[in-house]
C-alpha cells in the first residue's frame, strides 16, 4: 500500500495484536484499517506509545490541499470526519473500507481528546458517588422519620 500524503510505500507495524501501516521516513502518518483505531480508542488494545514517534522524514512535504485517496480501495477518495465524541478530532475516513488515515500528530489529539474524556468520565463518577451518599442520607432522614410515625 502507498502513503495517501506522501506516496511512499507504507510500512506494517505490529502494535499489540493489530498490524498498522506505517509512513515510516516519509511524512509519518499512520493506517489503521477499519475498527483497528476504534480497538485502539475505546482501550481494547493498548495504546501504542511508538506510533506517536514515527520517523518521519524532513524532505517530505505533504500537500494537504490534494485529494487523498484510501490506500486499500484504489479510486475511493478519504473524507474527513470527526472521529471522537467531542467533534474535534477531523482525520481522513475511507467511506468504503471504514479505514483511517491519521496524519503525523493526530493520533495524539485523538489521545489528548481521550483522556480529556477520561477525566470527564471521573468527574461524573466522583459527582455521582458525592450525589448518592447523599440519596442514601435521604434515604436514612426518610426511614427515621418512618420509624417515628410508626412509633408516634
Ligand atoms: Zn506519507
Ligand atoms: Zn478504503
Amino acid at each position: 500500500m502507498n502513503c495517501p500524503a506522501c506516496s511512499k510505500q507504507l510500512v506494517e507495524y505490529k502494535a499489540g495484536s493489530l498490524m498498522i501501516d506505517i509512513c515510516r521516513d516519509g511524512c509519518a502518518g499512520i493506517w489503521f484499517d477499519k475498527d483497528e483505531l476504534e480497538a485502539v480508542d475505546e482501550g481494547k488494545e493498548p495504546f501504542p506509545e511508538d506510533l506517536l514517534q514515527v520517523l518521519r522524514n524532513a524532505k517530505v512535504v505533504v500537500d494537504h490541499s490534494k485529494d487523498r485517496h484510501c490506500p486499500k480501495c484504489s479510486n475511493q477518495l478519504l473524507v474527513e470526519q470527526y472521529y471522537d465524541s467531542s467533534g474535534q478530532v477531523a482525520i481522513d475516513t475511507c467511506m468504503t473500507c471504514g479505514g483511517h488515515w491519521l496524519d503525523t500528530g493526530e493520533l495524539k489529539s485523538v489521545r489528548q481528546d481521550n483522556t480529556a474524556s477520561a477525566e470527564r468520565d471521573q468527574a461524573i463518577e466522583q459527582y455521582m458517588s458525592r450525589n448518592k451518599e447523599r440519596i442514601k442520607s435521604i434515604d436514612a432522614a426518610h426511614r427515621v422519620k418512618s420509624i417515628f410515625k410508626l412509633l408516634f
